[in-house]
């Protein structure tokens, strides 16, 4: 049994836990401590029971909530040692932190993690392939483009946590300042749902991938009928397809075979 509960995505904050019988992890804390033990609650879960929490980056949306976290609940955060040195100023030094490097695959509880690298404007930046017994779980968000090794690393994904931030006519037709406009679209920015939608079905077309979540998207430049049509048209065959809110829980999926 896998299952993964987006508690919550957007650049308000990012958290989604997965768990298995035994273990349960979070990845990324970016909200406050606060909010996430409440969102956790409201699920049925509370902080004090995770065996871990992974953090993808150090930007705020990711790394918010973690010192706190930790120091309350004693909870161990997993990061890059380069999100570690960058994310100092939201880090207090007393936490309890582990390292991992990219490409490395780490056995916590009875999961097993791998950390994939991702192309963004982070001192690191990591997507996780979380596994148990057979069954793979996939979490890409906050990357300006999908690379092989993505794609290598996410071929036996039976579900995934995916990044649709931006339609890119909304981005450049809206009210962003040029720079940021640029800065979003680029090859380390953020995933456009065009570029999402492409990864999704390449995917899809090796006949393991069950579902998507649509992660990250963002408010001024993105609508989820948008990403999803974008997603629906490029996609043959059945797939399952779910929008993260940034405001609220998403109801638990349980990560199965096709
Ligand atoms: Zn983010
Ligand atoms: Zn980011």
């Amino acid at each position: 049994m896998l299952e993964m509960i987006m508690l919550g995505s957007g650049s308000g904050g990012n958290a989604c836990l997965v768990r298995n019988e035994d273990t349960l992890l979070l990845i990324d804390a970016g909200f406050s401590g606060a909010e996430i033990r409440r969102r956790m609650e409201l699920v049925g879960y509370h902080p004090d029971d995770l065996e871990a929490c992974l953090i993808t980056h150090e930007h705020g949306d990711h790394i918010k909530g973690a010192s706190i976290l930790s120091k309350r609940h004693k909870v161990h955060l997993l990061m890059h040692p380069a999100t570690k040195r960058a994310g100092h100023r939201k880090l207090s030094g007393s936490e309890r932190i582990r390292h991992f490097e990219m490409n490395e695959v780490m056995q916590l509880g009875s999961l097993q993690v791998t950390s994939v690298p991702t192309l963004h404007d982070s001192a690191s930046s990591t997507g996780f392939l979380v596994e148990s017994d057979g069954v793979c779980f996939g979490y890409l968000t906050d990357l300006g483009a999908v690379t092989e090794d993505n794609f290598l690393k996410m071929r036996n994904a039976d579900f995934m946590v995916m990044e649709a931030n931006h339609d890119r006519d909304m981005l450049w037709n809206g009210h962003y300042p040029p720079h940021l406009k640029a800065r979003v679209d680029s090859r380390v920015g953020h995933l456009s749902n065009d570029d999402s939608a492409e990864f999704i079905a390449m995917l899809s077309e090796l006949g393991h991938l069950k579902g998507v979540m649509l992660a990250h998207l963002s408010e001024k430049n993105n609508k989820p009928e948008i990403a999803l049509e974008t997603v629906r048209k490029r996609v043959d065959g059945p797939i399952d397809i779910y929008i993260a809110q940034q405001g609220q829980s998403a109801e638990p999926i349980t990560v199965e075979k096709k």
